[in-house]
């Protein structure tokens, strides 16, 4: 009965991927083949990048384009609920990380369990928008890695920031201060936080939120799906 409407079904709602506008033909991905391959440049591991002694290391899977693309669809994802296109970036930056820097990896987790830490939002924005879209990210990335997400409530976000946008690295780095509260300490000990999160500009956000953690964990890993 339902096959009979499925083409009227498909005209009056396209599956079109939220980046580049193309139809994507199969119906479980969110987003199309161009925009979640080869579309954007290649990140990885910033050599010259100066890390805190809460952080081992910082992975961010590709970089901002000139046209602005990923920025938009970030921008999107965040704004707009797009919790499932979310869910598919989370699991193409798992399996990025995962096979770019096994070696690194075995080298990061031989002594210590991760856990997924996804970066909080404060209550009030998560009422507004809706979702969390480093929640949406982390669950893709955990569906992936078989890792697990440190559970709710462990790690809060207290303070309502304001916009890190025109700020400078020092401005942003004293907006976040004391952003974030920890609750609960056993999930934490003896392991690797995977700290996720969609962008990363200058670090104030997961830098301050590795400090926390590092209270109770192992120096974080920060994964992100683009670098400004
Ligand atoms: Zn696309």
């Amino acid at each position: 009965m339902w096959k009979i409407f499925e083409p009227y079904f498909e005209l009056l709602f396209p599956v079109v991927c939220p980046c580049c506008g193309s139809s994507i033909q199969q119906p479980d991905k969110h987003l199309c083949n161009w925009c979640a391959g080869e579309r954007f440049e290649h990140s990885g591991l910033d050599p010259d990048l100066l890390l805190p002694d809460s952080v081992k290391l910082q992975f961010s899977m590709w970089n901002f384009d000139k046209g602005g693309y990923l920025q938009q669809m970030l921008h999107n994802l965040k704004y707009n609920y797009l919790e499932s296109v979310g869910v598919d970036l989370g699991g193409i930056l798992a399996e990025h990380f995962l096979t770019v820097h096994h070696r690194q990896l075995d080298e990061v987790f031989r002594h210590a369990e991760p856990v997924i830490v996804p970066v909080p939002l404060h209550k009030s924005k998560l009422r507004k928008r809706g979702f969390n879209q480093a929640g949406a990210l982390a669950a893709g990335f955990a569906k992936k890695t078989g890792w697990k997400i440190i559970s709710k409530g462990t790690v809060l976000r207290v303070k309502k920031t304001k916009t890190q946008t025109g700020l400078s690295a020092e401005k942003r780095t004293g907006n976040l201060k004391n952003a974030f509260l920890l609750k609960g300490k056993v999930e934490l000990e003896n392991r690797i936080p995977v700290i996720i999160d969609d962008v990363f500009t200058t670090g104030a956000t997961t830098f301050e939120l590795a400090g926390v953690l590092h209270k109770k964990s192992n120096p974080a890993v920060i994964v992100t799906v683009a670098k400004a």
